[in-house]
């Protein structure tokens, strides 16, 4: 990474939505149109030579935002500036220049390569497009070049082979051949070894690093594997339900992550040694649907962190179990079945059952209460203000009675956490820039980015 280089990709407030017309059911109901977010608000740059990891798990968007990088999306809304260029509002002749200079690799090489075309014609493809070199004899100089620089050699042996023809590893050498023969400044490259062998998948790697050098790409690695990210990144994003949460030096955001959900992701990531102790992420519940992403911080509903409100006297790990309380009471996810007592008779043993059977979180082991197992908890071991277990009791009442108005009424007076109610603004947290209210107090950032020599 060259602190001093300029940034080649500034991406500012851009969001992609999709579904944003109203369907049927929706103009005859009058309700407005439910978009999908799968980019939402994300900004960063990416400075010239630098290879930026973004990690998220799948349907985070991470996709999306490597298509609107390359313009294979247009951005609902925000700008996308290459070399100083708006890539949103461009003349042919500027697409033209930029088609070129920008290339996309894709997790499976059948995606880019047609079944029906030899490997000569899928490479040569890209520079007939572009009108570059000039007649046959120059552009199959140019493939073979390009084919022998990917480790497809002797290339001639290649030219006239059918993607059916050749190993996975090969197609994907001849998918990075289409995208470099343009000699292009910048790839995105999507999970682009996740489709082959574990064991080639390191000679890959070590080539697409190899041709960074050679060529002065600027590239930018999308995966879930995040040991990947870690042996090619400068710098990583990392995405949560269309949002960037934290970016920073790859190093840091690994070693050090600031935000609860790097945090989670990497806990997640197994051991390399397999003697090596396992972790387990210390989250709960599964991502959230992104057409009715959570308010405020997205990840709050299965936040280890979730931030109790300043008056709150009990533990962060009791907020954190009643909260989760107060959000399956709100979608009507507890009811009068989940205990044995018979709520008619014996009214106390039933609210006892309900709160021991639902202040329990579905956690790893590791990282549950004393006297805690995945569905039970003992209530009176957990540090609740009295007045708290109090609203639970009165909620616990309403929800064996099946009036969850009323559950919903006492439990949001209670419980209230500034990560429900306000999206986090970036912050400066030491060496990374991250989304988290747990950073309210260091320096607001509006923008995300590599960072510059005077930083
Ligand atoms: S803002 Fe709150 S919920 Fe979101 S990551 Fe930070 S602590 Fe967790």
């Amino acid at each position: 990474m060259d602190r001093n280089a300029d940034p080649l990709i500034e991406v500012e407030n851009v969001a992609k939505w999709f579904d944003t017309t109203q369907g049927v059911t929706d103009r005859l109901l009058g309700r407005e149109p439910n978009p999908v977010k799968a980019v939402d608000d994300v900004s960063f740059t990416i400075n010239e030579g630098d290879i930026m990891g973004i990690a998220g798990e799948s349907g985070c968007g991470k996709t999306t935002l490597g298509k609107l990088l390359v313009q294979l999306h247009d951005p609902t809304h925000g700008s996308i500036k290459f070399d100083g260029q708006d890539i949103t509002d461009m003349s042919n002749q500027e697409e033209q220049e930029f088609r070129k200079r920008v290339q996309m690799i894709f997790q499976d090489p059948f995606e880019s390569l047609n079944p029906r075309m030899t490997v000569f014609q899928s490479v040569v493809e890209p520079l007939r497009i572009n009108e570059m070199y000039d007649g046959y004899q120059a552009r199959r100089e140019r493939v073979i070049e390009v084919l022998n620089e990917v480790g497809l050699s002797p290339a001639e042996a290649y030219l006239n082979e059918f993607p059916k023809e050749l190993s996975g590893g090969e197609r994907q050498r001849v998918a990075i051949a289409r995208a470099l023969v343009v000699n292009p400044d910048f790839i995105v490259c999507d999970e682009p070894v996740s489709m082959l062998d574990v064991s080639i998948r390191a000679g890959v790697l070590n080539l697409m690093k190899e041709l960074q050098a050679e060529y002065g790409l600027t590239y930018v690695f999308i995966s879930h594997d995040l040991s990947l990210i870690r042996y090619m990144c400068d710098r990583t994003a990392i995405m949560y339900l269309g949002d960037v949460i934290e970016q920073g030096p790859t190093d840091d955001v690994v070693m050090d992550p600031k935000h609860p959900y790097t945090e989670a992701l990497f806990d997640a990531v197994p051991e390399v040694d397999p003697e090596a102790e396992r972790h387990r992420a210390n989250v709960t519940g599964e991502v959230p649907n992104p057409r009715n992403p959570p308010s405020g911080c997205r990840f709050h509903p299965r936040c280890s962190k979730i931030i109790p409100p300043e008056n709150w006297t009990g533990s962060q790990a009791a907020f954190r179990r009643a909260f989760q309380f107060k959000r399956q009471a709100t979608i009507e996810e507890i009811g009068p079945e989940e205990v044995d007592a018979d709520p008619e008779t014996a009214r106390e043993l039933a609210v006892d059952q309900l709160l021991e059977r639902e202040l329990a979180l579905e956690l790893p082991e590791e990282h549950r209460g004393e006297n805690e197992t995945a569905h039970s908890i003992d209530v009176a071991e957990l540090d609740l203000p009295r007045d708290a277990e109090q609203t639970l009791r009165d909620a616990a009442n309403a929800i064996l009675d099946e009036d969850y108005d009323g559950a919903r009424e006492v439990l949001d007076g209670e419980f209230q956490t500034i990560c429900e109610r306000e999206h986090p603004d970036l912050r400066v947290a030491v060496d990374q820039i991250t989304a988290c209210h747990l950073y309210e107090g260091e320096e607001r950032k509006t923008r995300v980015g590599a960072p510059s020599a005077d930083d």
